[in-house]
């Protein structure tokens, strides 16, 4: 297992819609074992492939329900079919440097998805979980959390990036 770097905005790869996983195979435990790696490393509950530069429909989920747990789930061409309810809540991302914001999600999301042996998985996902696993779906289509706020807040936090880069 290995750490990966974690890209960040405006890089061009976060844009990038990410491509079905087809292969099953070592490889791609390698790569979700260091995505695993990865995410924990950098206390995130969850990181899709984009962010370590991959564009493949790839994300980890952390589903730990006590601060020293490290469970989590592989989710492979990850599909939200449904969604119900809207929460608006507080999101961060490791991708957007030192910067969070309310985004509005679904409370309840149905999702498919494959696991690491290409069985087909068909689950219902509610609050935390539903909400990391729609900020990472939207990871695998090239959007980010701050495409989901008022264009004045994105604007200000442009500029604020700026400042953090030039430092
Ligand atoms: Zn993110």
């Amino acid at each position: 297992m290995a750490i990966r770097e974690i890209i960040t905005y405006p890089a061009p790869v976060l844009r990038k819609k990410a491509v079905k996983i087809e292969a099953f195979d070592h490889e791609l435990r390698e790569l979700t074992d260091d995505m695993v790696e990865t995410m924990y490393a950098a206390q995130g509950v969850g990181l899709a492939a984009n962010q370590i530069g991959i564009a493949e429909q790839i994300v980890v989920v952390d589903i730990s329900t006590q601060e020293d747990e490290q469970k989590n789930i592989v989710l492979i061409n990850p599909v939200i079919s449904e969604g119900e309810g809207k929460v608006l809540d507080q999101e961060g991302c490791l991708s957007v440097l030192e910067y969070s914001a309310k985004v509005e999600r679904f409370q309840k999301i149905r999702v498919t998805a494959q696991d690491l042996e290409g069985k087909e998985l068909d689950f219902i996902a509610e609050d935390r979980f539903a909400r990391i696993i729609q900020h990472e779906v939207d990871h695998l289509h090239g959007t980010l959390f701050i495409d989901r706020i008022s264009s004045l807040k994105r604007g200000l936090y442009k500029k604020k990036l700026k400042k953090i880069l030039k430092n």
